[in-house]
Order: C-alpha cells, then sequence, then structure tokens
C-alpha cells in the first residue's frame, strides 16, 4: 500500500466510507495519515461525590443507580433518566432521544459517567447526556489521550481511529524522509513514531515531541518550496508596460473617501516595483478594516487600462462574491469601460465555460475568483497582477503555480495576520513588504465588553435596539466538540433559540460550514442587503467579510477562542462611519480567562493583541484554536512555533544551495515527501 492507495484498502472502510473520507478531502491512505487530531481528550479522574464547587465543570462520576432507567415519552422525543445516591446526595442522570439506555444500564449495577454537572437543588445534581463506561475500562482510559477527529456527517470518530490504526506498521507509509544528521542535529523523533504519537499519544510529553517534528517537517517542506523558487522567480523580466494611468488618476480623484497615509505610501511602492526590471512580489500586511481591497483595485487597475488582465484570489466563494460585488460597483461608480468576471468552483459548467473563454481571450478585464483560479484548465490572455487576498500559502507558491501556466504576473499578497517583522521576513524572503499602519480616521474604536452567561438577554435586548437604529448584527455561535455536522446543528438550535426570543421582530439568518457555497453566498447577499438583521453563524464569517452597515457582535464562549482570532472577528465591525459594539461572552469563571479577554477590550491592535496572547498560553493550549489560521500550515502555527519555523528556515537554505533540485541520496526521499504533501496539500484545485 503506498501513499496514493485508496481508502478503500484499509480493513473496515467500504464504499460509503468513501464518500465520507472524500467529504474531508481525504482521497487517498496518505492524506489520511495526515488526517491529525483536531483535539484530544483525557479524561479525569472519577470525583468523589457532586458539590456545588464542581457546578458547570465536566466530571467523571462513579454511580450505582438506584433503580431501572425509566423511559419517559414526550410529544416531540423519548427521555431516559436514570437515578443514584452518594450518602444523601441524588444523582440524575439523563438521555434524549436514547430509550435503548433501558437495556444498556441495571438496577444496582455501578458505572462511571462521564458529563457535565448542573445543580438543580440543594442535595440533587444533574448530568445530561453523559458518556458511560464500565469502571475497569475507565481505569484504562484514564491513562491515554484520546484523539478526537474533525468528522463529517456519517463518519464516525472510533471508525477514524480504526482506519489510521492500520497505517503505523506501513513501512512504505512511515519510512524515514530526513537523514539521519538532520534529525541528530535537530533531536528530532523519527517520523513513524512522530505519526503515531500524533494520532495515539502515549501521554502529553510524546505528544509535544511528536508534533515538534511533524511541525519541523512542515516548514521545512514550505522553505524548501521556496528557496528553490526563489532564485526564477527574482530574476524574471518585467515586460508588462503601465505606461497609462489616465483611468488611475481619474479615480484617485473622485474616490468618495481620502486613502490614509499608509494606504497612499502602498501603492506608491506598488507603482514603482511595477515599474522595476524584474516582476515583483509584495506582501501588504494591513490589520482588519484597514483598507486592503481598494489597494487592491486600484493596482489591478492599472494593469487593466494598458490592456492586461489583473486578478484577485479569495479563500472562499462567499469573499470572491463580495469581491466581485464591490469591483462591479467601483466599475460602475467610476464610469470604466472594463469587465469584471468571476471564477469560483461551484458555477455551473456552461457559465464557467463562457467565463474561462473571456478570460483566455479578453485584455482589459478584472479577474475576481478563489482558487479555481489556478485550476488546470484555465488558461489567461495577459495576466499582468495577481493578488490573493488573506491566504497566504497560495500566496507564497502562486507565482510559480502561474508560471506552470506560462505567466509571469506581478504578485501581491494581502495579510490582515500581524506578523512582526523578523518573523514576515524569514516567511515571506525574497519579497517586499509594505504595512498599512492606519486605519481610515473617520472610523470609530469599537466599544467592548466582557459579560457573563447570564448577561445573554441584555446582549439580546442591545442588539434589538441597535437594530431599531437600522443597524445589523452578527452573534458567533458557541463551539462545539465535534464536527462541522455537530456545528450545523448547534447554528439551528441558536437560531431557533434567538427566534423565539425576538418573537420574530428580527429576521435572524445562519451561515455554517456545511451550507453550500450557493447558500452561503445567498445569506451574505441578503445580510449585505440588510434584508437579514442579524446574522447567527459560526467563524467562517472570520477573513474579509465586509458589511459596514454591522455595528455589534456577539461572541458566544468566547474564552475558547485564540485573540488573535477573536481580533479578526470583531474587525467584522466598526468598518462604517458609525459606533460600534462587540460583546464577548466569557462562559469561564477563572481569572486567567478574563485577564486574556481584558487584552482585547483594552486594545485594537492586532499585533500587540498577537504577542500578548503568545505570552499568556500554557502549554495545554498548543492543541486548541490555531492562532494563524490563514498561512494553511497543518499543523505548524507561525507564533507559537516560532523558534522551529527559524531552524527549518536555515536548514532549508542549506539544503538547497548543497542540493538544489534535491537529488542526492540524502534527499531524494525529502523530494518526494514534499511531492507527496503537495498533492494532500492541493486537491482542491
Ligand atoms: P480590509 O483591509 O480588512 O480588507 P476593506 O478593504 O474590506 O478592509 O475595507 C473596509 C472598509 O473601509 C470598506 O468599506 C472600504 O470601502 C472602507 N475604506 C477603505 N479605505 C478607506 C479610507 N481611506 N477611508 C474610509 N473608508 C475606507
Ligand atoms: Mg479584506
Amino acid at each position: 500500500m503506498d501513499f496514493y492507495a485508496p481508502v478503500t484498502a484499509l480493513k473496515g472502510v467500504g464504499p460509503k466510507a468513501k464518500e465520507y473520507y472524500e467529504a474531508l478531502d481525504i482521497q487517498n491512505v496518505g492524506a489520511l495519515l495526515y488526517h491529525f487530531p483536531r483535539a484530544y481528550i483525557s479524561y479525569p479522574r472519577p470525583v468523589d461525590a457532586p458539590n456545588k464547587e464542581l457546578e458547570g465543570q465536566r466530571i467523571a462520576i462513579y454511580v450505582t443507580l438506584d433503580a431501572p432507567v425509566s423511559v419517559k415519552k414526550t410529544a416531540k422525543m423519548d427521555i431516559s433518566i436514570a437515578t443514584g445516591h452518594i450518602s444523601d446526595t441524588k444523582i440524575e442522570l439523563i438521555w434524549f432521544r436514547m430509550p435503548y439506555m433501558r437495556s444498556r444500564l441495571f438496577e444496582h449495577k455501578g458505572y462511571i459517567f462521564y458529563g457535565d454537572l448542573k445543580q438543580i437543588g440543594n442535595h440533587k445534581f444533574q448530568i445530561m447526556q453523559p458518556a458511560v463506561f464500565d469502571p475497569n475500562e475507565y481505569d484504562g482510559m484514564m491513562r491515554r489521550l484520546h484523539p478526537v477527529y474533525p468528522l463529517t456527517k456519517g463518519l464516525k470518530n472510533q471508525a477514524v481511529i480504526k482506519a489510521i490504526s492500520q497505517l503505523f506498521d506501513n513501512e512504505a507509509l512511515v519510512r524515514e524522509y530526513l537523514p539521519d544528521t538532520l534529525l541528530k542535529k535537530r533531536r528530532l523523533n523519527g517520523f513513524s513514531y512522530a505519526i503515531r504519537q500524533i494520532h495515539q499519544p502515549d501521554d502529553y510529553e510524546a505528544l509535544d515531541q511528536a508534533r515538534n517534528r511533524l511541525v519541523y517537517d512542515e516548514f521545512l517542506s514550505f522553505f524548501i518550496r521556496r528557496e528553490s523558487t526563489l532564485e526564477e522567480n527574482i530574476s524574471i523580466p518585467n515586460e508588462w508596460n503601465f505606461e497609462n494611468d489616465s483611468y488611475y488618476n481619474k479615480v484617485m480623484e473622485s474616490l468618495p473617501f481620502s486613502l490614509t497615509f499608509g494606504q497612499k505610501e502602498t501603492l506608491s511602492d506598488i507603482r514603482k516595483s511595477f515599474a522595476g526590471d524584474v516582476v515583483s512580489q509584495r506582501l501588504l500586511q494591513g490589520d482588519v478594516g484597514s483598507g486592503k481591497t481598494v489597494i487592491a483595485f486600484l493596482a489591478m487597475l492599472l494593469a487593466v487600462e494598458n490592456g492586461y488582465q489583473a486578478a484577485i484570489m479569495a479563500p472562499t466563494e462567499v469573499l470572491a462574491r463580495q469581491h466581485e460585488k464591490t469591483f462591479l460597483s467601483y466599475v460602475k461608480m467610476f464610469d470604466l469601460p472594463f469587465g469584471v468576471v468571476c471564477v469560483t468552483g461551484s458555477m455551473p459548467r456552461q457559465e464557467r465555460r463562457q467565463v474561462n473563454e473571456r478570460i483566455k481571450n479578453e485584455g482589459g478585464l478584472f479577474i475576481i475568483g478563489t482558487h479555481a483560479l489556478l485550476s488546470e484548465g484555465m488558461e489567461y490572455h495577459s495576466l499582468a497582477v495577481a493578488v490573493t487576498d488573506e491566504q497566504h500559502r497560495f500566496g507564497v507558491r502562486q507565482r510559480k503555480l502561474f508560471s506552470q501556466k506560462g505567466v509571469n504576473p506581478h504578485v501581491i499578497v494581502m495579510s490582515a495576520t500581524p506578523i512582526p517583522r523578523t518573523l514576515a521576513m524569514i516567511l515571506y524572503g525574497g519579497m517586499q513588504i509594505s504595512v498599512i499602519k492606519d486605519v481610515p480616521a473617520k472610523r470609530l474604536r469599537t466599544k467592548n465588553a466582557i459579560i457573563s452567561a447570564d448577561q445573554r438577554d441584555k446582549a439580546y435586548d442591545f442588539i434589538e435596539k441597535e437594530v431599531r437604529s437600522g443597524h445589523q448584527a452578527y452573534v458567533i455561535c458557541p463551539l462545539v466538540d465535534a464536527s462541522e455536522q455537530a456545528d450545523a446543528q448547534n447554528v439551528t438550535e441558536y437560531v431557533s433559540q434567538l427566534k423565539s426570543y425576538y418573537h420574530g421582530k428580527l429576521s435572524i439568518g445562519m451561515l455554517h460550514g456545511r451550507m453550500t457555497p450557493a447558500e452561503k453566498d445567498a445569506v451574505m447577499k441578503d445580510f449585505a442587503e440588510a434584508k437579514i438583521d442579524v446574522l447567527v453563524s459560526t467563524t467562517v464569517v472570520e477573513v474579509g467579510v465586509n458589511v459596514p452597515n454591522a455595528t455589534v457582535m456577539m461572541i458566544e464562549d468566547a474564552n475558547r477562542f485564540g485573540l488573535a482570532q477573536l481580533h479578526q472577528l470583531r474587525g467584522r465591525v466598526g468598518r462604517g462611519e458609525w459606533q460600534s459594539f462587540c460583546m464577548f461572552v466569557n462562559n469561564s469563571r477563572s481569572d486567567a480567562a478574563k485577564e486574556r479577554l481584558s487584552i482585547l477590550v483594552e486594545s485594537n491592535d492586532g499585533f500587540h493583541i498577537a504577542s500578548e496572547d503568545l505570552k499568556l498560553r500554557g502549554p495545554g493550549d498548543f492543541y486548541g484554536v490555531r492562532q494563524s489560521g490563514d498561512m494553511d500550515f497543518t499543523l505548524a502555527d507561525i507564533y507559537q512555533d516560532a523558534d522551529i519555523m527559524k531552524k527549518a528556515a536555515e536548514d532549508a537554505k542549506e539544503i538547497v544551495s548543497s542540493d538544489p533540485k534535491l537529488e542526492s541520496d540524502e534527499y531524494r526521499l525529502l523530494k518526494e515527501h514534499i511531492n507527496d504533501m503537495d498533492s494532500v496539500i492541493y486537491t482542491n484545485l
């Protein structure tokens, strides 16, 4: 079985499961090997007795049942109830839609129940939907860390564990590809050991080591790819001629706002490099709301009015469509004689063919799209400028991907991720860097508040007040420990609760990862047109969405997000001329959680927030939400893993300078590995 063997080659994986895996972009066993756990659960030691300090916490407890499980039938569902006592304290265990619990649990027998404890009376506690374990089995569970995989509808965690376990002993899959010298120099685990430990860790320390090894590999591959394309990049002569700038000047004069200092500086940087001897590559960093889109538009206009094409690539279809709308409105507002087309993966075939045809034959064209812009069939008439928005990995590689098509555009990578300059220089070595430090002056600073769960009604009333005065709101849903599927259910339930709270007075929309791109688009369109007052969403609204009329954001479970991510989310409001508000719901009672969130309340500066966040994190947080999602690394986090990153960058430089094509015996397997990984990462192209 090699890297590209189908997943059906594994025991227990049939055609149905194959479809589930495909939904997760896992096309072969190689990709499955890199389907890492999202989290690890370690089961806690059972508590002796419930007490009010434990209220709200996830606990394990040994309970002997007083009586057989009783099942109540209501109109909506079956409710199963079991009870037990620990001295004079009563504990109730409740399951919904699981009538079979009656035949699984027996009176006078003892079990371990695992779930969230709730106090419902003086000596009375409850756990809803607890997991049930045999006490002996639980002993074993306590010692290990249990992987929790990203799942999809129909696919169970246990099934993924079973499938992946079959890969560990497959020599072809887990053979070492790094030379011994490197392993020794960087004190890295062997690959087969690291792979096993990342999936099924013996303990936290082993997990940490395994993760280090795999993070190193990820950075090393990244830098080797970059180093080996750098040379070619630097030396491509610039044959684009941007002589005409009359439309550009006309637009500059009639912009509805005056550009900030940072925007002006960036534009002048860009124009200088457009006039250079070689095609340029530039990283454009600017905090959320700093106005990067209009800069992209102006830079692209220079290409377009000279008869060339210019493209902007967005990470999602929602964002691509949003850019399309913005560009169409600019073209109309400034009366420009240029076309605007948009390419996405989910477009009807007929339409896609027509758009592709235009891209192949028409100069003077604005092109917008997702990474479908890089797909095989695409041919460009004259692509002179390529911008990527919020998607670094493509940004770093897109020159190569485009040049494989025979085009060599100037490349601009736009990012709102605040990367300190030293790190940016490592990650984007060979690129020029522009930073927009200021945000448009007219804008008011967002007012922030940390609220507790029992102040939720007040928050809802506040949202209603804002809606009454003509504005809109986002509510970011609580995080769920499971799949996108669970997220979807969660959002759906939240929406129905909110609807009943508002008694139909406000119109409420929802957005989550399981909706099709067309469904998401329709919702975003309605929200942008103010047909939706309150948008309940998972974090899919995180990057780039721009609806200036939205002035309130309420983030449930804020304590469970990383600060940088919260900052990105908050950036969805405060984009218009009105006062905006962000409410962070803190469900934790710990002082640490409050301290972390107060950093956000006190600062609106992304760089400051990212560095403070890092200082306050403990080792356990390493496996939580990653801070720098837009880098598209699977495991690596540019902040947390900055040290490993620096080492990998050094090593990559050395390797490429000694063996540019990685042809020697020493690096042959590494090269194969990098190619294999490309197929995993870019399956969607
Ligand atoms: P981001 O940098 O986060 O991508 P956008 O480009 O989406 O930000 O811009 C956010 C909003 O700010 C948009 O509505 C845009 O029209 C507006 N904007 C951009 N530049 C300025 C400016 N100089 N003055 C006022 N508003 C601006
Ligand atoms: Mg943006």
